[in-house]
Order: C-alpha cells, then sequence, then structure tokens
C-alpha cells in the first residue's frame, strides 16, 4: 500500500516512522512542513525537517523527540560566553546539519536534493521531501503584532495570544515534483498528528488539491494537545479544542478519521468514517500499532 504522509515535526514525526515499521520503504513518502524554517546565527534552519529525518534515522533525542541523541551543547554555550542568542537550542551534532546545509544551499542545491543526500548518509530509505523548494516562512499575528513562527514558538514560549497566521510566499510556493508524484499514486494520504494551524495548513497550502483518499489522525486527545500550542490557539481563536474541531478544520479533505478511545462520544458527530483506538504514542511499539491500526482502517475504506 503506497501512503504519503504529511508530517510537522515531533508528532508528525512519531507516526511516520511507525508507518515506516510497517510499510516497505519504497511505499512511504514523507513531506514535510517548511512553514517553521528559519534562519539564525547565519545558518537555514528547518525544524520540523530534521525531526523527521532524526526520528526515522534513529537519530532523535527519545527524551525531547526533537534534536539528537547523544548530544553536546558545546557550541551554543560558548556563543552565549559571547553575548549571542542562546534560546534556539542547537546541539553540536545538530549544528553540522546546519552548517552544511546552510553551505549546500549558498551553493545553489534545492532544499530537496540537500534533504535527498542527507537522509542518503542517515541511511534513511523512505522518500523524505521538504513541502516546496520555495521559501515559506509562518507568521503568527497575536496581541502584540505580527511575529516570525519561531519568534512566537521558543523565543516567546507561545505566551502571546493568538488571532490569526499567514504563510509568506506560499502562493508562489509549488510541492516539488518527486512529493508531486508521489501524491499522484498513493492509495491514500496520511495527515499526521500535528499541528494542524501551523505544521499541515502550510502543506496544504502548497498542496492544494489533493485527489487521493485521506485519513488524519487527531493531534488532540481528549480537548488537550500531548505538547504544544495547538489547543491553546483553537481557543484563542474562539474555537473549543478537541478532536472534533480537527476534524472540522479538516473537513475539505478527510476520508476518514482517527481518534482517541477517550474521544470515543465525538466519533458520531464526525462526517467522515472514524476509526476510534489509542492515539498515544509513547513508545516505538505504540507508534508501530497506530501505524498498523491506521493502514488496516484505509484498507477499510
Ligand atoms: P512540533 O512541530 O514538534 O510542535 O510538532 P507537530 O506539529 O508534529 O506536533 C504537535 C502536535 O502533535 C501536538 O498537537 C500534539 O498534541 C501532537 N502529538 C504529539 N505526540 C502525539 C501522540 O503521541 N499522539 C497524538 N495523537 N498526537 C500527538
Amino acid at each position: 500500500m503506497k501512503i504519503v504522509a504529511l508530517a510537522g515535526g515531533v508528532g508528525g514525526a512519531k507516526l511516520a516512522h511507525g508507518l515506516a515499521q510497517n510499510l516497505p520503504p519504497e511505499d512511504l513518502t514523507v513531506i514535510v512542513n517548511t512553514g517553521d524554517d528559519f534562519e539564525h546565527l547565519g545558518l537555514t534552519i528547518c525544524p520540523d525537517l530534521d525531526t523527521v529525518c532524526y526520528t526515522l534515522g534513529g537519530l532523535a533525542n527519545p527524551e525531547t523527540g526533537w534534536g539528537r541523541v547523544n548530544e553536546s551543547w558545546n557550541t551554543i554555550g560558548n556563543i552565549e560566553k559571547l553575548g549571542g542568542p542562546g534560546w534556539f537550542r542547537l546541539g553540536d551534532q545538530d549544528l553540522a546539519t546546519h552548517l552544511e546545509r546552510t553551505r549546500r544551499l549558498k551553493e545553489g542545491q534545492s532544499l530537496s536534493e540537500i534533504t535527498r543526500d542527507f537522509c542518503n548518509a542517515w541511511g534513511i530509505k523512505q522518500m523524505v521531501y521538504p513541502m516546496s523548494d520555495s521559501r515559506v516562512r509562518t507568521m503568527v499575528d497575536t496581541d502584540e503584532g505580527e511575529l516570525a513562527f519561531q519568534e512566537y514558538f521558543v523565543h516567546r514560549h507561545c505566551e502571546p495570544r493568538v488571532k490569526g497566521f499567514r504563510f509568506d510566499g506560499v502562493e508562489a510556493a509549488r510541492p516539488v515534483t518527486g512529493a508531486r508524484e508521489a501524491l499522484e499514486s498513493a492509495d491514500a494520504v496520511v495527515i499526521c498528528p500535528s499541528n494542524p494551524w501551523v505544521s499541515v495548513d502550510p502543506i496544504l497550502k502548497v498542496i492544494q488539491k489533493i485527489n487521493r483518499p485521506v485519513v488524519a489522525v487527531s493531534p488532540i486527545i481528549g480537548g488537550k494537545t500531548v505538547k504544544g500550542p495547538a489547543a491553546k490557539m483553537y481557543t484563542e481563536l474562539g474555537i473549543e479544542p478537541s478532536a472534533l474541531a480537527v476534524a472540522r478544520h479538516y473537513r475539505s479533505f478527510l476520508s476518514g478519521f482517527v481518534l482517541d478511545n477517550v474521544d470515543s462520544d465525538l466519533s458520531a458527530k464526525i462526517e467522515a468514517r472514524t476509526l476510534v483506538t489509542h492515539t498515544l504514542m509513547n513508545s516505538n511499539a505504540d507508534r508501530a500499532r497506530l501505524a498498523m491500526d491506521v493502514l488496516h482502517f484505509i484498507g477499510s475504506l
């Protein structure tokens, strides 16, 4: 079964890893959000792309879900000693990724080519694509004015109240060829449990239309996020956070929707076929089992 997964950072990476444990590598393509990429310390940093690659390559820090396992922090510590910015934590091994990516981008290589080479170097056999080779930058409209995504997310700890989002550059952005071909030949597209507002919406805006069955997994369990600001964003935008709100968010795309056992009472209100199952991925086994459930569900649609 050929699957295209749409993923943001940690939540998306976990389900992508589960799918990778259940599918032959050539049957899984992951398209990753680049709206939260940014320029920092002179480097181009692609947090979601790196989280997905590190997770698929078995290189991710299992405690945080982002960054590298067995990481050291000498460079960022010394940058701080010199009075430089330390708010965005970049480990020593992780910095090599940003340095080498930035060098290649400056030489004129595309982000998708660089990502493919990095995946080869890390032994990742699945295809991983940035949502576009063009620059898209998520801007968060808040009660304190418009903030660049990482400024809002990491520097300001998501404290400002959200009023809306803007994806700078999205109108001109196109999916990369390989991603478009994978979307055309997929048996289904899986929207991973990532933040609908800032991780999945940018990808959907770039892809625009999906002609294959789409199944989404709720990132909201019992009205709360597992991590991150998705539920806070729903509340601040005047929508009660719930799996139902997520299903409505994706309404125009959905063939099927996967929600947690604790939300089973919402299932009847969702205007798509539903699968109610255990969706919290605390271990590798959880990832593999949820992915297996999702694949069986797709098979039944
Ligand atoms: P970020 O860029 O690291 O914030 O990552 P994402 O956008 O991929 O994911 C954040 C969303 O993933 C949050 O809304 C979380 O609730 C959700 N999430 C994280 N882990 C899990 C999990 O194990 N199960 C489910 N269902 N959602 C999860």
